[in-house]
């Protein structure tokens, strides 16, 4: 966009403003296009027992490759997606694909494929749509058990309306669903709410793991919720694990659960079936 020489500061940021908002509504206008004609894909990310470096699971993470070939960031569109309430079809599709994909590959494996699903969960998603419902039908329609599934939640979520949230986390609980509380540690400050609901994990957000072993404070910090996870009879998993020493150092800690590009970053869904398939031979 050509700016003329001259213009007053008022009138810049108002072009700028402009700017911004037409370009959110141009993401907008094609992130519905894309959810609508299905072109929205999960990738899959493992998670491994961090003693034993089994495979325990995957983290579902949505991607979206645009018109014009370009992958945008999750981390762009997911916000415009909240703001729009474009997080509701968004939402129940990621949901519905998880289940569909992991009854494939048990299918394809002739049994329980071994693996649990993890699926995030937006806090603007909790609030407009009935999540449980909708968590309960997917699962129904492949015949899948709940202990299957993982949803992540984050703290955000408790913000608003946390009577609300815990409600849905106990529907979410009945289903035989497994709980987590994503990004822990770099949200929500009154920590009461982790006595009061049903949270199975905690996941140690990956802005404390890197960069840990040269950081006094960072150690400290990941420290601190191993032992209080333990004292609260939760498992924990650390994001963003890249090196051996950071996977070796973390175990010794006594962390459940690890996940990172050391392992093997999000993987397209057939990739992901190869990893579990090689599992169980
Ligand atoms: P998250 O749920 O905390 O997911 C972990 C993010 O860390 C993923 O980014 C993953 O690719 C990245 N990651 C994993 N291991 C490493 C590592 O070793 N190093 C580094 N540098 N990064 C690592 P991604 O896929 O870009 O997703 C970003 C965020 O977008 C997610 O953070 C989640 O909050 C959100 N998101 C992604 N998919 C969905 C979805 O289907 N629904 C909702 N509501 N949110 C989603
Ligand atoms: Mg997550
Ligand atoms: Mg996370
Ligand atoms: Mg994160």
């Amino acid at each position: 966009v050509k700016r003329s020489k001259g213009t007053g500061k008022t009138e810049a940021y108002q072009t700028q403003a402009f700017d911004i908002a037409r370009e959110q509504f141009g993401m907008e206008t094609a992130l519905r296009r894309a959810i609508e004609r299905g072109q929205m894909r999960l990738t899959y990310q493992p998670i491994v027992d961090l003693a034993t470096g089994q495979l325990v699971a995957f983290e579902s993470l949505a991607r979206w490759r645009g018109e014009d070939g370009t992958e945008h960031s999750p981390n762009d569109f997911i916000p415009v997606a909240e703001e729009s309430g474009l997080i509701v079809p968004l939402g129940r599709w990621a949901i519905q694909e998880a289940a569909a994909t992991l009854a494939e590959w048990d299918a394809r494996l002739g049994g329980d494929c071994g693996a649990k699903l993890a699926v995030n969960l937006s806090a603007i998603q909790l609030q407009r749509d009935a999540i449980a419902p909708v968590v309960q039908s997917a699962l129904a329609a492949h015949g899948l058990d709940g202990s299957r599934f993982t949803l992540e939640l984050t703290e955000s979520a408790l913000v608003t309306d946390p009577d609300r949230i815990a409600g849905i986390m106990h529907a979410l609980k009945d289903l035989g669903t497994t709980i987590a509380m994503d990004d822990f540690g770099t949200g929500y400050s009154n920590l009461a709410y982790l006595q009061k609901l049903p949270i199975d994990v905690l996941k140690i957000d990956r802005s404390f793991v890197t960069g840990m072993l040269s950081d006094r404070d960072k150690i400290a910090i990941v420290r601190a919720i191993l032992s209080l996870a333990q004292a609260l009879g939760m498992q924990t998993t650390a994001e963003g694990i890249e090196t051996n020493e950071l996977a070796q150092t973390l175990a010794a800690l006594g962390c459940t659960y690890g996940q990172g590009y050391l392992y093997a970053r999000p993987l397209e869904a057939d990739a992901a079936y190869a990893m579990l398939a090689e599992r169980l031979n």
